[in-house]
């Protein structure tokens, strides 16, 4: 927290306006749509609950089948599931490590010539850092297709000058603990198009019909975000731009301290926008470096440092077995040799030194055979 959020819940508490929605949210929205500059925003509960009614509101259904990046969390992909559809998992590309597009076009392709059309497809920007949305957008356009971007993790990323999350029909946001704001918990989803929202909206609070008494014509949810959480949100929206300088300080403080050791490879920036650095990512060669990425998350863990390997691809998660997988390769190395370290904006220059350290000791200098003694 940065301390401005409890002049605004303090003005919830003032006026005794809790729950459920209220001034609070409604401030909230129109705030974080003029920040990311999407027209229409709606303050929900979770960035689950987001691409939930996005994927309700592209019309899938039992059998319908969805692309979505294997790479992620798997919240992006299980509201595919919560609709009876079937993700299809697409690899990624190296540049960002998102949503490879020429696998997107070439599934696309394939499908349409099968007659069957996927029904949406979900780019997620995963580390805060946008997927090459152009050539994604070319296709889905082309074949009719909804976009919708998880843009969970990409808060205060740009793609071309613009925020990622507003370019597809729908874009969906987090306020998880874990992201670079949050309302301890909550999302929002954003659009272009106000009908969207507004069925979302109605969606969202129960689909009361608008009468007097309660009428219900489609079923409901229960996802708005509460007055008092908005009101959180407000104040951490206004230090955003303020934790994205310092997580990018923070990744360059390690980039300086760790880029020359040799075998550790730090997440590019691609060179179509801004990457926040939400968390440091490396990757790590164990012959070049001398030990794997797990050694070193084992050295970290043993000195009480929490760090994680990335995301576990989807298409290797149990529960998604049997789901069609597109390439996958790109993916399983990342989550092989990829490790996030700690990221948080509390840290100090001490606190990245002490990490730094223990990854020094982990690194083995690889001796290379010499003529003399391997070649005799
Ligand atoms: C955090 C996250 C979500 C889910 O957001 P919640 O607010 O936790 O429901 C979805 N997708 C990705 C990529 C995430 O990192």
């Amino acid at each position: 927290m940065s301390g401005l959020e409890q002049q605004f819940v303090q003005e919830v508490f003032a006026s005794n306006w809790i729950a459920p929605l209220g001034p609070q949210v409604d401030a909230f929205e129109a705030e974080f749509a003029a920040a990311v500059g999407a027209p229409y925003a709606l303050a929900l509960s979770s960035g689950t609950a987001a691409l939930h009614l996005a994927l309700i509101l592209a019309g899938v259904g039992p059998g319908d089948e969805v692309l979505v990046s294997t790479l992620t969390f798997s919240a992006s992909a299980n509201p595919v599931v919560y609709l009876g559809g079937r993700p299809v998992f697409i690899d990624s590309e190296r540049t960002s490590w998102n949503l490879d597009p020429a696998l997107v076009c070439e599934t696309i392709e394939r499908k349409a010539r099968q007659g069957k059309l996927p029904k949406a497809v979900i780019p997620v920007h995963l580390y805060g850092q946008s997927a090459d949305l152009d050539p994604i957008l070319e296709v889905c356009n082309r074949y009719g297709i909804p976009v919708i971007e998880d843009a969970a993790e990409a808060l205060g990323a740009t793609y071309k000058g613009r925020a990622p999350g507003t370019f597809g029909m729908m874009g969906a946001f987090s306020f998880n603990g874990n992201k670079i704001i949050t309302t301890s918990g909550g999302g929002m989803l954003v659009s272009a198009d106000k009908g969207l929202i507004d069925h979302a909206r109605k969606l969202a609070t129960q689909a009361r019909d608008p009468a007097p008494h309660y009428q219900h014509s489609e079923i409901g949810y229960n996802y708005r975000m509460s007055n008092l959480l908005a009101a959180v949100g407000r104040g951490q929206l206004r230090v955003l731009e303020e934790r994205v300088r310092r997580k990018r300080e923070i990744f360059d403080a390690y980039r300086g301290l760790l880029g020359d050791l040799p075998g550790i490879v730090f997440m590019p920036e691609a060179p179509w926008g801004r990457c926040t650095r939400w968390l440091t990512c490396i990757t790590v060669d164990p012959q070049a470096f001398g030990a794997t990425r797990e050694d070193i998350r084992l050295a970290l863990e043993a000195e009480n440092i929490e760090s994680r390997p990335l995301w576990k691809p989807m298409h290797l998660q149990p529960v998604f077995q049997g789901c069609e997988v597109v390439g996958g390769a790109v993916a399983e190395a990342l989550f092989r040799d990829g490790l996030c370290l700690p990221s948080g904006t509390a840290m100090t220059q001490a606190d990245i030194e002490r990490v730094v350290a223990v990854v020094w000791r982990t690194h083995h200098p690889v001796k290379t055979p010499s003529v003399e003694t391997d070649g005799l």
